[in-house]
């Protein structure tokens, strides 16, 4: 049974409001929105409750009949998010075709668990956004849980992680996570919600084309007839015709090319790469090797491991030796931390024995 195809294929788009405010406002979004793109899935948020008390905390249920007389009118298929049994019990009820569970539930076992439950039977696409904290286990586990309960279509979306530190990004993204996540799972597709990653309209356009140059399947971006007054995330949503000209401005490229001389110098360019790997592990262990033997020397004469001035030293000079052949000043710095790291594991060991 694959009632979505044309939906979930490549690239997926998840468009809608933050809210399901009220029924003239979800309508007239949904037709905006399906003018321009009809295989859209129509994203809008029933139950809300915000960080703290006190502000808006959705339509609740009424809303879900808003969101399927949406659905019908327009043909795309309607998602909203579910946070307990009740809502997918709900959602069931109401004919909502998809569901989405928020960064707030993907955090809670317990949570995902009766949700995966309430839904067995059903094998209704759940899209599992990633939990909070970055923490890639716990994403895996959510998505496995509604695998388990025998949902084939689950999906992954990324939105961004919380961080104590300032950022441009409300919830900054982890990209190096997303790419684990990839190549633990192949065969996930996985989408990026550029809105909540942004903040921001400003920062919505590059995080969906770093998103597409990731080969990832599509994008959530929360979109509202007149964001000035919306109830929730004002500040991050768009127009459905300022997300027309974004979507347009975006480049779409190929996972592959069929050109053959494109396949030859790739293939020519990756064993060149190969080569080089292998020459840069080898000279790793010949570090190591060489530091050993210093560690040998320095406990034979008792002299402690780290010596500050010596690191400083190294780190300078290939800092300055990197930079100067066009190597990221942050990079350099980063890598040679690591080594630094290790070499001192490698010296305590040696003095612990
Ligand atoms: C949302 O998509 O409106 C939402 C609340 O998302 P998240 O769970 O990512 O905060
Ligand atoms: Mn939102």
């Amino acid at each position: 049974m694959n009632r979505f195809r044309e939906q979930l294929t490549k690239p997926i788009t998840l468009f809608g409001p933050c809210s399901a405010e009220s029924e003239q406002q979800v309508l007239e979004t949904a037709r905006r929105i399906a003018e321009k793109f009809p295989n859209n899935i129509f994203r809008a948020g029933v139950w809300k409750p915000r960080t703290r008390p006190g502000s808006f905390e959705g339509a609740g249920d009424p809303a879900l009949h808003w969101l399927s007389a949406a659905g019908k009118e327009t043909g795309m298929p309607v998602i909203t998010e579910v946070a307990t049994t009740q809502h997918v019990e709900a959602c069931l009820k109401a004919g909502i075709d998809m569901l989405w569970i928020g960064a707030r539930t993907t955090v809670n076992p317990f949570a995902v668990q009766e949700i995966a439950d309430a839904l067995k039977g059903t094998n209704i696409p759940v899209f599992v956004k990633n939990p909070i904290n970055p923490d890639l286990s716990l994403w895996i586990g959510a998505i496995e849980r509604l695998q388990k309960a025998g949902i084939d279509q689950v999906l992954a979306i990324h939105r961004g992680f919380h961080s104590f530190e300032t950022d441009v990004y409300r919830y900054a993204p982890r990209w190096e996570i997303v790419i684990d996540l990839k190549t633990r799972m192949p065969d996930l597709k996985v989408i990026c919600d550029a809105s909540h990653i942004s903040g921001d309209p400003v920062l919505i356009p590059s995080v969906a084309q770093k998103a597409l140059d990731l080969d990832l399947d599509g994008l959530m971006i929360e979109t509202h007839i007149n964001p000035a007054v919306a109830l929730s995330d004002a500040k991050q949503q768009i127009t459905p015709a300022v997300l027309h000209s974004l979507f347009e401005g975006l480049v779409f490229r190929k996972a592959d090319a069929d050109d053959k001389d494109f396949h030859r110098k790739l293939l020519e360019l990756r064993s060149r790469v190969d080569s080089t790997d292998d020459l840069l592990l080898q000279a790793l262990v010949t570090r190591m090797n060489l530091i050993k033997q210093i560690g040998e020397y320095k406990k034979d004469k008792q002299v402690t491991i780290l010596q500050i001035r010596r690191w400083e030293e190294i780190l300078t000079r290939q800092i300055a030796h990197g930079s100067s052949s066009g190597l990221d000043a942050s990079f350099i710095k980063k890598l040679y931390e690591l080594i630094h790291e290790e070499s001192i594991r490698i010296q305590t060991e040696l003095f612990n024995q």
